[in-house]
C-alpha cells in the first residue's frame, strides 16, 4: 500500500465573530476535505504534548515520527537544508540574513532594505572561505535570507548571535556561551566571517547598482539560529518507505530531506497565497506511482492565522479543498493522511497549543460517523485524541507495514 500524507499549515482555529462564530474549518465549504472524512476514521492530535505550543519545524518533525525532545537542536540546521544545502551530522548551522550597518557599525536595516535581487553575487563572493580550519559554506535564501553552515572539527553551537534584532543598535559581537574551545573557536571563526563579508561585500556589483538607486547596501551578515545537525533516522531505514516531499515552503523541504526524503520541485509551488494548489496536488499524486510515501505540504493557511484574516483563511482553504476534488477518486490502496502541524488560531496571530483535527483513509477501516472535517466535528472521531509523535506509527499500521511486537 501507499501513502498521501497531507499537511495543511497551522489549519485549525478558534470560533470567530467574523465568520459567524465559526472557525474557518467550520465556514468553509469543503465539499471534499468532508467526503474525505466520511470515509475516514478522525481524530484530533497534540503535535508536541498537551499544552505545549508547536513551532512547525519540531511540529513536522514529530509528525514524521522523530521526537523534537531528542533530536531538535535549533532551527539552522532546517533552514540550511530547506534551501537545498547538504547539512551532514555535526555540521552546526545558522540562519543568516544581509544586513546594512553604517560607519560606526549600527544597524541601519536587519534586512538590507529587503534586498531582493543580486543575492547570488553576494553569496558566490562569499563562498569558499576556510577559517582557522573550519569550512564556512552559504546558500541562498529567498530575498534577505541565507544560512551559513560551519564543518569541521572542535566547533559547536554554544554561541550568542550578532544580531540585536532591532534596527538602530550596534551589531553584537559573537560569544562562546560555554567555557570550551570549541565554542571559542566557533565564536571567532564566525567573527572573522562576518568581518570577511564586511570586507568584501562594499565592493560587490550589486552593493553598487543598489547604492546608485538610493538602496541600502547589503554590507554585513548577522547570524543567528546556531544548532549542530542531528542525525535523524532515515525513513526509508525506519520505515522501508521510499519517500518524496511536495512543498514551496524551504523550511519543510528541509525538515523532509532531513528524514531522507526525495525532494520535488514544482513550478509554481510558492509556500504562499499564490500557489498552485492543482500543480501540487497533481505532482503529489503522479508521484504516487514512483514512490509509496508522498508528503503534500499547504503553507498558506499559517499566514493567513499570522495575519489574523480568518475571512481570508476560510477562503482559501474552500480553494485547498477544490484542489484536493481529485483526491476523492484515489484507489484505496493508498492511504490518505490529512491533518495540520499545529493549529494558528486567527485571535492569537501566532500558533497555540489547541489540538489538530487528523483524519486517515484507508481500507476496511473502523469509520466512525465524523462526516466533516472540522475541530469539532473530530472530537466524536474514532482515532480520539493522540500525540503527533503516534501518527507515523499509525499509518505505517494502515500500510500494513506494521512490525509485530514479541511473538
Ligand atoms: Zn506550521
Ligand atoms: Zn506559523
Amino acid at each position: 500500500m501507499k501513502a498521501l500524507f497531507i499537511i495543511i499549515d497551522g489549519v485549525s482555529d478558534r470560533p470567530n465573530p467574523e465568520l459567524d462564530g465559526k472557525t474557518p474549518m467550520q465556514y468553509a465549504e469543503t465539499p471534499n476535505l468532508d467526503k474525505l472524512a466520511a470515509l475516514s476514521i478522525t481524530g484530533l492530535h497534540d503535535p508536541i504534548a498537551p499544552g505545549v505550543v508547536p513551532g512547525s519545524d519540531t511540529a513536522h518533525l514529530a509528525l514524521f515520527g522523530v521526537d523534537p525532545l531528542v533530536a531538535y537542536t535549533g532551527r539552522g540546521p532546517f533552514e540550511a537544508a530547506g534551501i537545498g544545502m547538504d547539512v551532514k551530522a555535526g555540521d552546526v548551522a545558522f540562519r543568516a540574513n544581509f544586513a546594512t550597518v553604517d560607519e560606526n557599525r549600527i544597524i541601519v536595516s536587519r534586512r538590507a532594505g529587503r534586498i531582493k535581487e543580486g543575492t547570488h553575487e553576494l553569496v558566490s563572493l562569499l563562498e569558499g572561505q576556510t577559517i582557522e580550519g573550519v569550512k564556512v559554506l552559504i546558500g541562498k535564501g529567498t530575498e534577505h535570507r541565507c544560512a551559513v553552515v560551519l564543518r569541521g572539527k572542535g566547533i559547536s553551537a554554544d554561541v550568542t548571535m550578532n544580531d540585536p534584532k532591532v534596527d538602530g543598535k550596534p551589531i553584537k559581537q559573537f560569544k562562546p556561551t560555554a567555557d570550551s574551545d570549541e565554542a571559542r573557536l566557533t565564536a571567532s571563526v564566525l567573527t572573522k566571517f562576518v568581518e570577511f563579508a564586511e570586507r568584501i561585500l562594499p565592493g560587490s556589483k550589486t552593493n553598487a547598482d543598489r547604492l546608485q538607486k538610493g538602496k541600502l547596501a547589503a554590507n554585513t551578515m548577522l547570524v543567528r539560529g546556531a544548532g549542530v545537525s542531528p542525525h535523524l533516522p532515515d525513513f526509508s531505514t525506519t520505515h522501508g518507505l521510499n519517500a518524496v516531499c511536495v512543498a514551496g515552503g524551504g523550511l519543510y523541504k528541509g525538515v523532509a530531506r532531513m528524514v531522507g526524503m526525495d525532494i520535488l520541485e514544482v513550478p509554481g509551488a510558492t509556500g504562499g497565497l499564490d500557489t498552485d494548489l492543482d500543480a501540487k496536488v497533481n505532482a503529489a499524486t503522479r508521484a504516487l506511482e514512483k514512490y509509496n510515501f508522498v508528503f503534500l505540504h499547504v503553507k498558506a493557511t499559517d499566514n493567513l492565522g499570522h495575519d489574523g484574516n480568518a475571512v481570508g483563511k476560510a477562503e482559501f482553504l474552500a480553494k485547498v479543498d477544490k484542489a484536493f476534488a481529485p483526491l476523492i477518486s484515489l484507489p484505496d490502496d493508498t492511504v490518505i493522511l490529512v491533518t495540520g502541524d499545529h493549529s494558528t488560531p486567527c485571535p492569537f496571530k501566532d500558533h497555540s497549543a489547541d489540538p489538530v483535527p487528523i483524519m486517515l483513509r484507508g481500507k476496511q477501516q473502523r469509520l466512525d460517523d465524523v462526516i466533516k472535517f472540522d475541530e469539532y466535528s473530530v472530537v466524536r472521531g474514532g482515532l480520539g485524541r493522540i500525540l503527533g509523535i503516534h501518527i507515523m506509527p499509525i499509518l505505517i499500521n494502515e500500510m500494513r507495514l506494521g512490525k509485530k511486537f514479541g511473538a
